[in-house]
Order: structure tokens, then sequence, then C-alpha cells
């Protein structure tokens, strides 16, 4: 249970600033915090899901990869809670044993996102 914002596993820096394994690092947190610990109160679950979409979408724009289709709607957003189906975050079509392989596609952006390509070494400078 995290009852405050300090408790939080987050720290303010600017995303992007932070190196991709710092990137990660404070995913796996945050991902961590939001979908498995009680977060109290209005304030700590905004900090919470702000601060995690804020890492997601820094570690987005450092991959090469985009989303799949919804089939209904055609939106590339898609959202699970831990235990349930997927579901577009459009028009909320919930995903099924009929969907197999739309499923594998957004498990597979997932991972790729949050591993940003599955290569930490992505070379590049440095400095
Ligand atoms: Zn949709």
């Amino acid at each position: 249970m995290i009852e405050s914002v300090e408790e939080l596993p987050i720290t303010d820096r600017d995303p992007a600033e932070m190196s991709n394994e710092e990137l990660t690092a404070e995913w796996a947190d945050v991902a961590d915090a939001t979908t498995r610990e009680s977060l109290v109160g209005d304030e700590v679950h905004n900090t919470a899901h702000g601060r995690r979409k804020e890492i997601w979408d820094e570690m987005v724009s450092r991959v090469d990869a985009e989303p799949p289709e919804c089939p209904r709607c055609r939106a590339q957003a898609w959202t699970q809670t831990p235990g349930e189906p997927k579901e577009c975050t459009e028009c909320w079509l919930t995903l099924g044993f009929e969907h197999e392989d739309l499923i594998e596609a957004i498990d597979e952006y997932w991972t790729t996102v949050q591993t940003l390509g599955g290569d930490l070494d992505l070379g590049g400078d440095q400095a």
C-alpha cells in the first residue's frame, strides 16, 4: 500500500534526459507500483499513473515499432488490467480467443517498448 507521493518509486527526472537503462529501470518500478500496489488517494494514484505515462511515452519514442490497429475502430491504443483481457481504449473492444494473433502482436509490441527493442545497448553516443 502506498499512501503518499513520497513513497512512490519514481524520480522527477526529465525522461528525455534519462538513459535507456534508467528508463527501463524506472518503468519496472512504476509499472509494478501501479499494478501490484494499492495506491491510496487521488494524488498518489494520479502521480503514479502520470509518471508511468511519461516514462512509457519516452520509451515509445525510442523504439521503431507501432502498435497493431484495432480491427473495429483502427485505433492503436490498447490497455490491459492484469488478469483481464486486452481492450481497445477507443471503442472498448474486448479481445478474446478469436483475436489470438492480434493479442500476440500487442504483447510483442509491449515487450519491444518495455525492453527498448530488446537491446539495451543501442549504441549511439555515450556522452
Ligand atoms: Zn477499437
